[in-house]
């Protein structure tokens, strides 16, 4: 399953990534061209306001709440039955598939601390962004389970 966000739900793009989905985001703001280009995807959205030209178009479509970003992963996780594992294959700012690295490269830019005990180094070519598992990935969990409870 492919998403299309609204552009003020950046949070919640950032979490689908991480479930390891492919999401894009809106850098324009919503017409029926830019939403019949993207049928194959689900588009969330936190306004009710173009309902009309979503059912028009035909493009399958969640209406979350504004603000609260666990609410929102909460909803779009129940309401589709997506898995909620942390795959963390995709970089959470641009959607590009990761690239396993391995630490030894990177050495220069880890903290000593973390680069001790972290480990699955993985790298956004696009964002130059490095990603590890370390400290975080354990919040990160805690964050999810916590976002799940949310919503019934
Ligand atoms: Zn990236």
């Amino acid at each position: 399953m492919k998403f299309l966000l609204e552009n003020n739900l950046s949070k919640l793009a950032k979490w689908l990534r991480f479930l390891g989905y492919d999401t894009e985001v809106l850098t324009s703001s919503i017409s029926p061209q830019v939403l019949s280009k993207n049928q194959d995807r689900v588009f969330i959205t936190t306004s009710r306001r173009w309902e009309r030209t979503l059912r028009k178009v035909n493009i399958r479509y969640i209406v979350v709440p504004r603000h609260d970003w666990e609410l929102q992963l909460c909803m779009v996780i129940k309401r589709l039955s997506l898995s909620s594992e942390l795959r963390l294959n995709l970089c959470p700012e641009c959607g590009a598939k990761l690239k396993s690295v391995k630490k030894e490269e990177f050495k220069d830019r880890v903290p000593p601390k973390a680069y001790e005990s972290a480990y699955d180094f993985t790298y956004c070519p696009r964002c130059d962004l490095l990603l590890w598992k370390g400290l975080h990935y354990e919040r990160m969990k805690k964050m999810l389970s916590r976002a799940l409870s949310k919503c019934d």
